[in-house]
């Protein structure tokens, strides 16, 4: 375990702090012994995953720890489809290693990149009606907590289990999930051109016909990409074109050079919108489900999303496309929507309710507040919820009252944590009014 005095920064540079002392601890021992040392010095203690998060979930004005050397796999069971790591391993580590005994996740997010314990902590989520949030698939986690002990929670009825789910690290360290898997599967993924129009009025039918279901719609036009992916028995197949989308939008150093472009001269961002939406191509290819679900994001963006109630769907994009069009706003990147099961995590967006997660995008430091800020008054219009890991501007006091098991979470946060060696500035604002 060597402490090095660097800097840290966040993938899509939202967040930076310089001179932190990161720790890379290799035993569980070690990182008690970390969490021992911050409490005796009333000390600030927050955990890195691979820095994904847009918001300010990871920084620390103290100690920060990166579970970078605290990774793998620890024990499989196939025949209980379940699988133990340490939180540090990768989603892209874990899923080749479950490859490896026929098991696969259940669903996963755009990016495999990120740490399990990270994922999992600001309710990381893929597309589909019938999937959950990842956290979902927690069958037991390990957690060390503020006094240095190692908690068991294994039992999805304890309240604690519930709160631990989802908490952006405001309960403890994370040092072991066991997670509900599957056999492992293969998705065919379908990509479509349509109409917006087209595609809001199918919506129903594409949301309950197809196990995976997202659509981007790309402002200054009608036109959406359509991405349908289901189970299939059918031969495991690379199609060049089909790749095309995200190869050209989100994947290509082309692309990344017209969007710095864009963000020299912002009024050409919506011709770049344009010409995105018309160089969508069609086509499928079939691959084991791991390999489906993700692609790299070779060019970066801000995000923020939030999770909205089903019903509204229609409305939040109609009223999207009317104030991007009104404001004039410069934007390149597409509108993205995914669609994800009801749950009863505590600090769940998709708390005891259907969602459908909506994201807007703007290319890496461009100045997003004035396009955040009016998605986001139309997200709050609409009942949205954030989520935890992507930028909103809601503290304590909006954010209460949208999640029925509030009061639970901060009364076993205080237990947990009292005297907040785990808290940060980020933390202080969305739990403490
Ligand atoms: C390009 C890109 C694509 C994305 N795609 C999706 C997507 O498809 N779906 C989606 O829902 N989200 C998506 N996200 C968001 C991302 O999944 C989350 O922000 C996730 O938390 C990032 O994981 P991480 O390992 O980078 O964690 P970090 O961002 O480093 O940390 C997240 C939080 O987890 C805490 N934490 C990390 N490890 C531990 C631990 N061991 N114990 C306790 N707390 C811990 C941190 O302190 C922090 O509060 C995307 C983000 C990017 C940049």
């Amino acid at each position: 375990m060597s402490p090095k005095k660097t800097k840290w920064s966040n993938w899509a540079k939202t967040e930076e702090i310089q001179p932190v002392t990161i720790k890379y601890p290799m035993t569980s021992e070690e990182i008690v012994a970390i969490v021992h040392g911050a409490k005796n010095e009333h000390k600030q203690i927050r955990v890195a995953g691979s820095g994904h998060s847009f918001t300010g979930v990871v920084p620390s004005k103290d100690i920060l720890i990166s579970l970078k050397d605290y990774s793998g796999l620890i024990s499989v069971n196939v025949e209980l489809k379940q699988a133990t790591f340490k939180a540090g391993t990768t989603l892209k580590d874990a899923a080749i290693v479950l490859d490896q005994h026929e098991l696969g996740f259940s669903n996963m997010g755009d990016i495999d990149v990120q740490t399990l314990a990270g994922a999992y902590s600001t309710g990381t989520h893929g597309s589909g009606i019938l999937n959950q949030t990842l956290p979902n698939h927690t069958v037991s986690m390990k957690i060390i907590t503020s006094n240095s002990q190692i908690l068991l929670l294994d039992n999805p009825s304890d309240p604690k289990f519930k709160a631990a789910q989802v908490m952006i690290g405001a309960l403890g360290i994370i040092i072991e999930l066991t997670i509900q898997l599957e056999t492992q599967y293969k998705l065919k993924m379908v990509s479509k051109k349509e109409k917006l129009d087209v595609c809001l009025e199918n919506l129903e039918k594409y949301i309950h016909e197809n196990r995976s279901f997202e659509f981007f719609w790309f402002p200054y036009t009608s036109t959406v990409q359509l991405k349908l992916a289901n189970k299939t028995e059918e031969e495991i197949k690379h199609n060049r074109f089909t790749s095309y989308f995200s190869d050209i939008i989100m994947e290509n150093k082309v692309w990344g050079v017209v969007c710095k472009f864009t963000k020299w001269f912002p009024r050409t961002a919506k011709y770049v919108s344009k010409l995105a939406g018309a160089l969508i191509s069609e086509g499928t290819k079939i691959n084991l489900s791991h390999k489906i679900y993700v692609t790299p994001r070779l060019v970066r963006f801000t995000e923020m999303e939030y999770a909205m109630p089903m019903e509204q769907v229609k409305d939040v994009i109609l009223a999207l496309k009317r104030y991007i069009e009104r404001e004039k706003i410069q934007v390149q990147f597409p509108v993205e929507v995914r669609f994800v099961k009801s749950d009863d995590i505590f600090l769940s967006p998709a708390y005891q309710q259907d969602s459908c997660y909506i994201a807007v995008h703007l290319y890496q430091g461009m100045n997003f507040e004035k396009y955040f800020k009016g998605c986001e008054q139309i997200f709050l219009q609409y009942g949205g919820r954030p989520h935890w890991g992507k930028i909103h501007y809601l503290t304590a006091k909006e954010l209460a009252p949208k999640y029925p098991k509030w009061d639970s979470f901060q009364m076993i946060r205080r237990e947990m944590d009292p005297e907040g060696i785990f808290m940060n500035d980020h933390l202080e604002l969305i739990f403490n009014d």
